[in-house]
């Protein structure tokens, strides 16, 4: 593909990197992408994107999860443009702010109060520190393999952290209810809080739902020791119901942390909680410049109002099952084998026997030549702007691209 080298996005890169340390940070970079994989993009618009040179692509990665209804959905966009023109930082909150706290406490099954940031990792944060601040106790435990956000507390990164800065995280298995229970006795009485995913969503891992008995677990664990169950819904939140994830497990958790899609692509992240935490939620010292930013939160209360509505995770359920239906279908007749998991709103795809990924992504770049973004290992994303027409299209790419696999690995 010598023409990318004279390509919008290769000049931008070229700028990039003499100005931007190592061109991009973080999971963005795209230079751990296939070659024909953009970096920069122009615009996006429903479930479309389009990237600096000008290729339109149907999207399956949702910004990487905050876009829900679409991008530059006109609901959320006029709510959003009308709060801009009367203000948005200000000295301090406006009624948004209220207004947005009612919802969210209407909407979330657990919730009696919420607590607005601006990224996910302030609301995971934030919720440590009220299990912590609680009852003054110490250690938090987390899944081995979850992420939780990019600050030294919870980095799965070592470099630029110290072991010191996770001296009191304890780790367990996701969905093994015995070493949950053994990592609460290693805790003992210094424990505050359990952290959860909604389900479990590691890198290049098939997902896998909470089971029933491992929730109950959770819950019972934190109910005999007074810790906190904090469920990390930043990921799934309002895709798989719009009362919390575990709501489909009939699990409630103590606190919930929120981002990603609550606000569709405008920066907003929530805690919410019960009663039991209020106190604890009050004395926590705890703020951000842009906290109370009136903009997101009015486009928060358009998506959040807008999903009810139109029973938003139901859509992305049948679409995610008409993808799914389509690819397994595909994958048959061409046979290759995959594995395909995750609940269809959130799917991951993964090919048997493909320890490097070499499968995965040559499906995926043969995929993008033709038209449709998705990822060999990171959780996708439906939206409820993916039309079956979206879907049915995605299909006649993807279906080819499975033929290029098992044309190159037989
Ligand atoms: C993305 C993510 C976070 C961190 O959110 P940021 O907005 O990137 O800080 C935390 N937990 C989960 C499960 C996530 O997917």
């Amino acid at each position: 593909m010598d023409h990318t080298r004279i390509s919008a996005d290769a000049q931008l890169r070229e700028r990039a990197a003499r100005v931007i340390p190592g061109g991009m940070w973080g999971h963005l970079n795209a230079a751990k992408l296939p070659a024909n994989y953009p970096q920069y993009f122009v615009r996006g618009e429903g479930c479309h994107l389009w990237d600096a040179d000008g290729r339109e692509l149907i999207d399956f990665m949702c910004a990487w999860g905050p876009m829900i209804l679409g991008y530059s959905d006109p609901d959320v966009e006029a709510a959003a443009n009308a709060q801009r023109r009367q203000g948005d930082v200000l000295n301090g909150p406006s009624a948004r702010l209220v207004e947005l706290a009612e919802l969210m406490v209407g909407t979330v099954a657990h919730a009696d109060w919420a607590m607005f940031q601006k990224n996910g990792t302030d609301a995971t944060t934030t919720c440590a520190m009220i299990a912590r601040a609680a009852q003054g106790r110490r250690k938090i435990l987390v899944a081995r393999g979850a992420y939780h956000g990019a600050v030294p507390w919870c980095n799965p990164y070592p470099q630029g952290s110290t072991a010191e800065d996770r001296a009191h995280l304890i780790t367990y298995d996701y969905n093994d209810s015995a070493s949950l229970e053994r990592a609460v006795a290693e805790a003992g009485d210094d424990l505050a809080g359990i952290f959860v995913s909604a389900f479990k969503h590691d890198l290049g891992k098939p997902h896998e739902l909470p089971s029933p008995a491992f929730a109950k677990a959770a819950r019972a664990l934190c109910d005999r020791s007074g810790a906190a169950l904090i469920l990390d819904d930043v990921r799934a939140g309002f895709r798989l119901h719009m009362g919390g994830s575990w709501e489909t497990m009939g699990v409630k958790p103590d606190l919930a942390a929120w981002s990603k899609a609550i606000a569709n692509g405008h920066a907003l992240a929530a805690v919410t909680g019960n009663d039991r935490f209020r106190q604890a939620a009050a004395h926590i010292f705890i703020t951000g410049s842009f906290w109370t930013a009136s903009v997101a939160m009015a486009a928060s209360l358009a998506t959040i109002a807008k999903l009810k509505a139109i029973d938003g995770p139901a859509i992305m359920r049948r679409m995610g099952e008409r993808l799914r239906a389509g690819l397994d279908a595909q994958a048959r007749a061409h046979g290759v084998a995959l594995r395909q998991s995750g609940p269809p709103q959130m799917p991951v795809i993964l090919f048997d026997d493909d320890p490097e990924r070499r499968k995965g992504w040559l499906f995926c770049s043969e995929a993008l030549k033709r038209g449709v973004y998705m990822h060999a290992a990171h959780t996708m994303f439906l939206s409820a702007a993916h039309s079956e027409a979206d879907i049915d299209r995605a299909l006649e790419a993807t279906d080819q691209a499975f033929a290029e696999v098992a044309r190159q690995f037989g």
